[in-house]
């Protein structure tokens, strides 16, 4: 074996529970990073997970409301969203798909449900943008569900990959050269394993949707709804303890400062105030 092939599992570092809490007008979420349990996990700023059958937990939506500096990724597992923004863009993202908002400079946007009663549930990634880039001009990327790669093994394990590239070379529809991520959505049967190689610079995390993951000699578990920040390391290596879907995230931190004013996230407090002062809010 020659160095360069040494493996380093990462090991689990912290488990997040995750704080009820409620955004737009009257969305019921869980904030997973975000909150004052884990403000950040550099570059991903903020992870919200929402599952409801109940129309009340929903209806609402996101009503009009800016972003400046960064990006919004909204992956749906069930349900119907409809974005519009300031610029004249619109489109429903539907279950299994994704957007990739690149908010940079900024716009205003909505977002509701397109439903009225049934299960909606998916999440809300947040990614950081590099000072560089943070006024770039607004961009987006969407995929409908069968836009998603679908990667399947003999052993069961599905992987559908919204950006990057797994261990067997499928690569995911949304192109990143920020912070080089990688977020895809999981489904491991019981008792198989799943191996992803992650550069050792990159912070990761693993978000358990359903079922139980194993983590290491000491089988650490992942149990679900629970957001597992991992350590240092060059492979991720997980047990399915139970049949499980978890989503994976990895991406380069950016070793910014971060000052952060709701709906923007600059480098410093002048620039939030100007963010607020261009949106008249
Ligand atoms: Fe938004």
């Amino acid at each position: 074996m020659t160095p360069s092939s040494l493996k380093t599992a990462r090991q689990v570092e912290r488990i997040i529970n995750g704080i009820e809490s409620t955004d737009g007008d009257g969305v019921q979420l869980t904030r997973v990073i975000g909150s004052h349990e884990l403000p950040m996990l550099d570059p991903f700023l903020l992870f919200d997970a929402f599952e409801s059958n109940e129309a009340q937990d929903y209806i609402g939506g996101f009503p009009s409301h800016p972003h400046r500096g960064f990006e919004t990724v909204t992956y749906l597992l069930a349900g119907r969203m409809r974005h519009k923004d300031s610029e004249g863009r619109e489109g429903v993202i539907e279950s299994g798909g994704v957007q990739w908002m690149t908010a940079g400079r900024g716009l205003i946007h909505s977002e509701m449900p397109e439903q009225e009663d049934g299960l909606l549930s998916g999440f809300q990634l947040w990614v950081n943008l590099p000072a560089s880039d943070k006024m770039t001009a607004p961009a987006y990327q969407e995929f409908p569900a069968d836009k998603v790669t679908l990667e399947q093994h003999d052993n069961g394990t599905e992987i559908r990959i919204i950006a990057g590239q797994t261990n067997a070379g499928s690569i995911g529809p949304v192109i990143n050269n920020y912070v080089n991520p990688l977020y895809i959505d999981v489904s491991l049967p019981a008792g198989q394993v799943f191996e992803q190689i992650v550069p050792d610079a990159d912070n990761v995390f693993v978000y358990v949707i359903e079922g139980e993951l194993l983590v290491g000699e000491q089988s650490m578990s992942i149990k679900k709804h629970q957001l597992a920040v991992m350590h240092k390391g060059n492979v991720i290596q997980l047990r399915a303890y139970k049949n499980t879907r978890f989503m994976l995230a990895s991406a380069r931190p950016l070793n910014e400062p971060v000052a952060r004013g709701g709906p923007f996230v600059m480098n410093t407090r002048e620039e939030v105030l100007q963010a607020f002062k261009d949106f008249d809010r």
